[in-house]
């Protein structure tokens, strides 16, 4: 079995999920290196195919590729962390993570990202 890069993985996402970005020193669980195009769909387990994510992202994005834009209702490619630039395609709104184009909009509604107990999570960091 090929061992995956884990800990080149950890070092260039600054140990942060690079979906939600939330610190990894935050989570109670152990964070993945997650293939962002699944084996299934025919990805490696190359740099350029691997990111970190916290488990809940990790959960829900699963083998997905695309998903719906909630404002839209049309499918749009996923956010991908290794073409795409998060700052471009989500911002906080206080502690609610917003998707500013189709593509935020899908991967934040797909992953959860402001599901309650996250939005929790994320105020009490905020308050620390
Ligand atoms: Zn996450």
């Amino acid at each position: 079995m090929m061992v995956l890069p884990r800990k080149e993985v950890r070092r260039r996402a600054n140990t942060q999920c690079e979906y939600c970005m939330l610190p990894e020193e935050a989570s109670e669980v152990t964070f993945h290196v997650e293939h962002i195009l699944a084996k299934q769909h025919g990805g490696d387990d190359s740099l350029s195919n691997l990111a970190l994510a916290c488990d809940r992202c990790n959960f829900c994005k699963g083998p997905n590729l695309s998903a719906i834009d909630p404002t839209t209702n049309e499918i749009v490619t996923l956010f991908h962390p290794r073409h795409d630039k998060w700052s471009e395609h989500f911002t906080m709104q206080g502690v609610e993570i917003v998707g500013i184009t189709p593509c935020g909009r899908a991967t934040a509604n797909l992953l959860q990202m402001n599901a309650p107990k996250r939005v929790q999570l994320r105020a009490a960091l905020d308050r620390r």
